[in-house]
């Protein structure tokens, strides 16, 4: 059976521990999709120079922010890791990807997995996104992926569609979603619906994906969940809406 691939709006950090519409959302993203044997997360917070692929037996469960409540710094999501799809992916990447026990699971991938899959027992790898390279360079590294959705993998993407974060989270007013968060989040939408992964790289490097992103971490991984998918696959957005100035979209394909 092929996996779908999926890319999820984490939102902030307080995600984790709040119960609200979003938690509620991606509880609820578990039954949409067949149980994975394994799980390949690409996070906004791996977003760094260079290909790397984790491949800790017990990936530790990493506290990447501050000026949170300890609560959220005592979460510990302890998962499986997986060195046979972290070889896996090494392999797919054809020596571009280097493994690595230095990092774990960080926040973007444990403050939705702890909704979706609460029992931790679907071994987790990481890969990172090198922030040296082009969008289209993205997209390309998820199409080379996709041969894992046959193989029992979850491909998930874990980021946001607008994250601008010149513009404070918690200085925006709640209900309120300025005009190039809507702009973006339709425009992305409307690729999406396409299956357009090409057009999605381009939105990168537009006037409005400038205004939309203060940086492109939480933009990349949606690339891998879209150059992984198939044109057949049906599309659909099991999260929409905005927290603040944020899209909260999520997307699945197949
Ligand atoms: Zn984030």
């Amino acid at each position: 059976m092929r996996m779908p691939t999926l890319f999820v709006g984490h939102g902030t950090p307080m995600n984790a521990i709040l119960d609200n519409e979003w938690t509620h959302a991606f509880k609820g993203l578990s039954a949409l999709i067949p149980k994975p044997k394994t799980i390949l997360s690409v996070s906004g917070h791996f977003y760094v120079p260079g290909i790397y692929v984790t491949d800790n037996v017990a990936p530790p469960t990493i506290h990447d922010f501050g000026g949170f409540p300890q609560a959220l710094f005592d979460i510990e999501y302890r998962c499986p890791g997986s060195p046979e799809l972290a070889a896996r992916v090494s392999d797919i990447l054809d020596g571009h990807a280097q493994l690595t026990d230095k990092w774990g699971l960080d926040h973007g991938t444990w403050s939705v997995l702890l909704h979706m899959y609460p029992q931790a027992d679907i071994p987790t790898v990481q890969l990172s996104i090198d922030q040296r390279l082009e969008a289209e360079v993205h997209v390309a590294i998820g199409r080379a992926l996709a041969p894992l959705r046959d193989e029992g993998v979850l491909i998930l993407g874990t980021g946001n569609i607008t994250h601008n974060m010149r513009v404070g989270f918690w200085s925006q007013r709640e209900g309120v979603v300025p005009d190039w968060s809507s702009r973006f989040d339709s425009l992305v939408a409307d690729a999406t619906a396409r299956h357009d992964a090409d057009e999605l790289a381009r939105l990168a490097n537009s006037q409005a994906g400038e205004e939309a992103h203060s940086g492109f971490d939480h933009y990349f991984p949606l690339l891998y969940v879209a150059g992984a998918a198939n044109d057949d696959d049906p599309v659909s957005y099991p999260i929409t809406g905005f927290d603040r100035a944020f899209s909260m979209r999520s997307v699945k394909f197949g």
